[in-house]
């Protein structure tokens, strides 16, 4: 039973609120203790090497509808979201461990699936998988994953950093696996009204393929690397750009401008976002799961990713202190507002 018969509902606080409330009375007391928590995963010291520790849960319903994510997909995504933690640290990913929750309904073949994406991901990153914990649950899938990941403590990369005048990158393109969750979603209506009808997904194979199979930028940190790259800030796409820039702009101390006709986004999100009334580049700033990376460099490192497809500059920092700005394709300059996925939220 709680001792305290106040009662606060948790969307008052949303989540980032909640973890900070709950995590201030938590001091690190070990030297080894590098980082805590704040950033996408923590940093701990070994002998003369920084190990990047981040976990991450998978709720059935909350993250994933079985009626639409195959569980080989759903394993593989598991461990790509969580290796991009890492990968958002600088850090290469070596190791995970997975707890995992079944009820009844799943059978041997099904668990085999989902280990078989998992196992495709861990051969994939290179990384092992090294423990974990199985329970029965009784509410669905629930999967919890913890990785682990090595940065030389030279390099490693906090979300605190960004500077005025740095240059503010994204790799990749973002908003598709939004929409592709949009596509999966209007058609499990239409199977659930209309059971014979296929779903037309062909059409959206990218989009799609977006949300069911992510993939996290080990290849980008690699890359970093050969080209003699620091970031000076950088963390992963997994809410959306918008609410990410928050987390960077507030934790380095500076603002941002973006410009809307730089974003990355595929054509097939475009036309998508157009059929369902959207527009495009909100998608964009607002859509999550893409798990690309975003990131802030010197204005001298900018000759070595120039050109580099993969790599889009969208903007830059600037010293006004929670300033976020889009300055749109009309010439017009808005206030971004981070609309992404919080957990708690009111709405
Ligand atoms: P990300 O989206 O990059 O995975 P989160 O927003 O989930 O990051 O978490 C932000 C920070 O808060 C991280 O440092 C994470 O370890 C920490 N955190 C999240 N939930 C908890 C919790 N229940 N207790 C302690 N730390 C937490
Ligand atoms: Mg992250």
């Amino acid at each position: 039973m709680f001792e305290n018969t106040e009662r606060t509902e948790l969307s008052a606080l949303g989540e980032f609120g909640l973890i900070s409330h709950l995590s201030k009375h938590f001091i690190s007391k070990n030297d080894s203790t590098i980082l805590g928590i704040g950033d996408d995963a923590a940093i701990v010291k070994m002998g003369d090497a920084y190990i990047a520790i981040s976990t991450d849960s998978f709720i059935e319903g909350v993250h994933f509808d079985l009626m639409f994510h195959p569980l080989k997909h759903l394993g593989y995504k598991a461990v790509a979201a969580t290796v991009s933690d890492i990968c958002a640290m600088n850090a290469i990913p070596t190791q995970i461990t997975v707890a995992i929750g079944l009820s009844n309904r799943f059978s041997l073949e099904a668990v085999e699936e989902l280990y078989e994406g998992m196992r495709l991901a861990c051969e994939k990153y290179e990384i092992d998988l090294i423990g974990g914990d199985t329970s029965s649950s009784r509410s669905g899938l629930i999967l919890n994953l913890t990785a682990i990941g090595q940065v030389d403590p030279k390099k490693v990369t906090y979300r605190k950093g960004a500077k005025p005048n740095d240059l503010l990158v994204v790799t990749g393109d973002v908003g598709g696996a939004y929409m592709g969750l949009q596509i999966l979603e209007r058609e499990k209506k239409v199977f659930i009204e209309h059971p014979v009808m296929q779903p037309d997904l062909e059409t959206y194979d990218y989009i799609v393929g977006r949300q069911l199979k992510a993939e996290a930028r080990v290849d980008v940190i690699k890359l970093l690397d050969e080209l003699k790259i620091i970031p000076t800030s950088m963390m992963d796409v997994s809410d959306g750009i918008a609410s990410e820039l928050f987390h960077l702009g507030q934790a380095s101390a500076v603002g941002f401008d973006i410009y809307e006709d730089k974003l990355p986004i595929d054509p097939q999100t475009i036309d998508t976002a157009l059929a369902f009334d959207l527009n495009p580049s909100i998608m964009a700033l607002n859509g999550g799961e893409d798990y690309e990376l975003l990131f802030t460099i010197d204005q001298r490192d900018w000759d070595k990713i120039k050109n580099n497809p993969d790599f889009t500059v969208i903007g830059h920092a600037n010293e006004l202190v929670n300033s976020y700005k889009l300055n749109t394709k009309s010439g017009n300059s808005f206030d971004i507002k981070a609309q992404g996925w919080e957990h708690f939220s009111k709405d």
